[in-house]
């Protein structure tokens, strides 16, 4: 099935509001194994709403529209999906009933253009609103579907969830299973390189490759019968990925690095702490996120400037002369120092140079050093992350800080 995703609201065209509900609806197609081939955005004018319809009906089995159902004026989508459908709008006894029951409810007074929402083409299948007054629905003619629905996010959501999504399944003849897999260290063009083979002579199961901020995620997906023959599909094609980037392969659940390196330090029960200076205090803000990491997380100290690294932890003033605040020298000595003065199991420091200033021929931006104190031993490693933005290079910061404690704790390498 080809679909289009077709906002309707002038707001969106001036970028006052950010189009959430294309962005949702996209993943859900995708999950349901619905091809998405446009996106489209018109303002509340029915004659350009009418002409996307047309449009998009060219090359498209079903479009999906949010947006333009309200009771005023310019909310037109219902009457302009009728026009294209040939279809006259009516209303429908049970929708003005449930209308007027809501305005009784709330002691509103109901006019006459709040009885338009109660009103549908002829033959369309009405979805409830149960966060607002206008409905959505579903109108069918031959291969045709289009599919409508209100533009508040939180009437949209739900109605997805509870109405929309069981009538698409309910028409499907088959069932998409997929497994996503998260890869470290490979960037898509050099996961797509070791896939090639298996991504051109794809068409069921199917690879795709996608680059996220820091990392990459493959996603191996079956459309068959049975959930039972997709399953085993993608598992007979998982057993090939392996072979082949076996290592890079850090979750075949689609979890985040940092979850599944703090369950490891929750089920193994290692206290930890740690020493920012670059990352200012994401790394930690990262860890505290997660509910429960209070039974191993000990403290979280951003020493930012020399002084706060020699009096907090104990850096020496020389090695700060010698090799600077981004050595391996001081990242090593931070995390010892924290060691000291927290106690933990395990001590974990970064310092380096976020930019955009800073940086130098021998110590480019983007350089980062990050120390760790473990059972005794004290090592540190050196990573020139890409110098993007200040921004860019301190979450990949994070996220190479969370790397190190994998590759300690998961024994990767
Ligand atoms: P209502 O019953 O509230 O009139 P409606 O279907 O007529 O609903 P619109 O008037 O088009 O919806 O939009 C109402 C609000 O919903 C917008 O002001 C905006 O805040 C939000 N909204 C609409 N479309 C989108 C979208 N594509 N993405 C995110 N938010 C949206």
């Amino acid at each position: 099935m080809k679909c289009t995703i077709l906002s309707v609201g002038t707001e969106i065209l001036f970028g006052s509001i950010l189009n959430t509900n294309t962005v949702y609806l996209s993943r859900q197609m995708n999950e349901m194994g619905i091809d998405v081939m446009y996106h489209i955005t018109v303002g509340d004018n029915p004659r350009r709403l009418k002409e996307m319809i047309r449009h998009a009906f060219t090359d498209c089995d079903m479009i999906i529209t949010s947006g333009g159902l309200g009771p005023t004026q310019d909310d037109l989508t219902k009457e302009m999906i009728a026009e294209a459908f040939d279809e006259k709008i009516i209303p429908f006894p049970d929708q003005v009933q449930i209308l007027e029951s809501h305005f009784k409810k709330y002691n509103r007074p109901m006019t006459e253009n709040n009885l338009k929402q109660a009103n549908f083409p002829e033959s369309a299948v009405v979805f409830p609103n149960s966060n607002g007054t206008a409905p959505g629905f579903a109108l069918e003619k031959g291969e045709k579907l289009i599919i409508s629905m209100p533009g508040p996010p939180k009437e949209m959501v739900p109605m997805f969830e509870q109405h929309v999504r069981p009538f698409l399944e309910r028409r499907s003849d088959s069932v998409l299973f997929y497994k996503t897999l998260r890869v470290y260290e490979l960037g898509e063009s050099m996961l797509e390189t070791q896939l090639l083979d298996l991504i051109n002579g794809q068409t069921d199961p199917t690879l795709a490759t996608y680059a996220k901020d820091h990392e990459s995620t493959l996603r191996i997906a079956s459309k068959r019968k049975t959930r039972a023959e997709a399953e085993q599909a993608v598992e007979a094609m998982l057993i090939k990925v392996r072979d082949r980037i076996g290592p890079y392969i850090y979750s075949e659940e689609d979890e985040d690095l940092s979850q599944i390196v703090l369950r490891k330090l929750l089920q193994d029960g290692i206290r930890f702490s740690v020493a920012e200076s670059c990352t200012g205090g994401s790394f930690s803000k990262a860890v505290t996120d997660m509910p429960g990491v209070s039974a191993i997380f000990d403290r979280g100290l951003v020493t930012y400037s020399n002084q706060a690294k020699i009096q907090e932890l104990g850096v020496k003033p020389e090695s700060l002369e010698t090799y600077g605040a981004v050595s391996a020298q001081v990242a090593e000595e931070m995390a010892q120092g924290l060691h000291r003065v927290s106690g933990s199991d395990l001590c974990l420091s970064i310092t380096g140079i976020a930019g955009p200033d800073g940086g130098s021929a021998e110590k480019p931006v983007g350089l980062i050093y990050i120390g760790l104190w473990y059972r005794g031993e004290t090592l540190s490693y050196r990573y020139q992350l890409r110098n993007s933005n200040r921004r860019y290079i301190r979450s990949n910061a994070v996220m190479h800080m969370f790397l190190v404690l994998y590759k300690t704790l998961l024994g990767k390498i």
